[in-house]
């Protein structure tokens, strides 16, 4: 069977296991998984009884003819597809017949629009998280793509440290490593670079300023490349020259947790769990209020997704999906320390996809 098929099917079966006659698809990441759509506008209807309809406006009528599956029945509408647009392509239905839309995505608005033109046999189910449960778990393509994006950040960031980073902004340093993934083939970048040095570096979401990067302190960079649509999160902390002990020995406190965590990272444990194994760590030296958020997540077609490995991650992982590994220590007004790594599992553990060592690195 084709992949545009096996994951139509997947996603039918989930419908149907949620009471949902006909699930409709919106999310823009959503709708790209399940049928290589890439435009702004469209949305599909997915069913148990083999409604496999796609919807799009007039402008994308060329680019879906290229990008979906002949197994989908193309239909043009209108440009609000939540509203006139869809009632023009929903089935008449029979009475009690449940139209699933995803929740989580579909804005107020929206979702009141969509009541008005869903015929008064069919109702209105909420419906969030069937595609994303399923895309949690990525085939060999998505994680070679996902490796390529890793191994190509990898190098960028190399390039831009080669350059020197002390005296240079924050600022300059992160925009230097935008061009850098731009000119190495990236498509865009994950998300905006993270590059924070000395006590900026104690906020774990830092935008990088217009302030020099002085020598004697940490300096994280959080960065990743996009890459046929799909994401990559790696985050290293690097000496900018020589560093007190003290946070030295963070240092080596959080790549202990990293370690450990990472080493639990396989089938069978929850997000929980994994998560409880840096955590008691980090706790056990005394640092239990410096590590204020979860230790990792899925990443893919979107920077965040399922499964979160966190205090709430209660999905127990599985082969085949990659999220991320990254404890960290913030110690308000002083300094910070995060390592995050990219890793798919295995069978039987996980491999990581980035390539960048872990140990303690000097640089200029
Ligand atoms: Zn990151
Ligand atoms: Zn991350």
């Amino acid at each position: 069977m084709s992949a545009p098929a096996a994951r139509a099917d997947a996603l039918a079966a989930a419908a149907e296991q949620a009471g949902v006659d006909l699930l409709l698809v919106s999310n823009a990441a959503n709708l790209r998984w399940l049928t290589g759509f890439t435009g702004s506008n469209g949305v599909a209807l997915v069913g148990p009884d083999g409604t496999r309809r796609f919807i799009t406006d007039f402008r994308y009528v060329e680019q879906s003819s290229q990008q979906l599956d002949p197994l989908w029945d193309r239909r043009l509408a209108a440009q609000d597809l939540l509203g006139a647009g869809l009632g023009e392509h929903l089935p008449a239905g029979a009475d009690g017949l449940m139209l699933g839309f995803d929740d989580a995505n579909v804005s107020v608005k929206a979702a009141a629009a969509l009541a008005e033109v869903v015929p008064d046999a069919i109702s209105l189910a909420p419906a969030a998280g069937l595609v994303e449960a399923l895309r949690q778990i990525k085939d060999a393509g998505e994680v070679e793509r996902i490796r390529a994006a890793a191994v190509l950040a990898d190098a960028a960031l190399e390039a831009v440290l080669a350059r020197g980073v002390t005296g240079r902004t924050e600022t300059a340093v992160a925009l230097d490593l935008e061009f850098e993934l731009r000119r190495a083939g990236a498509e865009a970048i994950s998300f905006e670079p993270i590059v924070a040095h000395g006590a900026h570096g104690a906020l774990p979401h830092a935008v990088p300023r217009d302030v020099p990067i002085e020598a004697g302190t940490l300096l994280t960079i959080d960065w990743g490349a996009k890459l046929d649509g799909y994401l990559s999160d790696c985050t290293r902390t690097f000496a900018v020259g020589t560093v007190p002990d003290e946070q030295r020995e963070v240092y080596e406190l959080v790549l202990r947790a990293q370690e450990a965590s990472l080493a639990a990272v396989r089938p069978g444990p929850t997000g929980r769990e994994v998560d409880a194994v840096a955590r008691d760590i980090i706790d056990a030296a005394g640092h239990a209020e410096h590590f204020g958020h979860g230790l990792g997540h899925g990443v893919g077609l979107e920077i965040h997704e399922a499964p979160r490995l966190s205090r709430t991650g209660t999905t127990a992982l599985a082969a085949g999906m990659i999220v991320t590994v990254e404890p960290g220590v913030y110690v308000p007004g002083a300094y910070g320390v995060r390592i995050e790594d990219l890793a798919v599992i295995t069978a039987d553990g996980s491999e990581v996809l980035n390539t960048l060592p872990k140990v303690l690195r000097s640089i200029t």
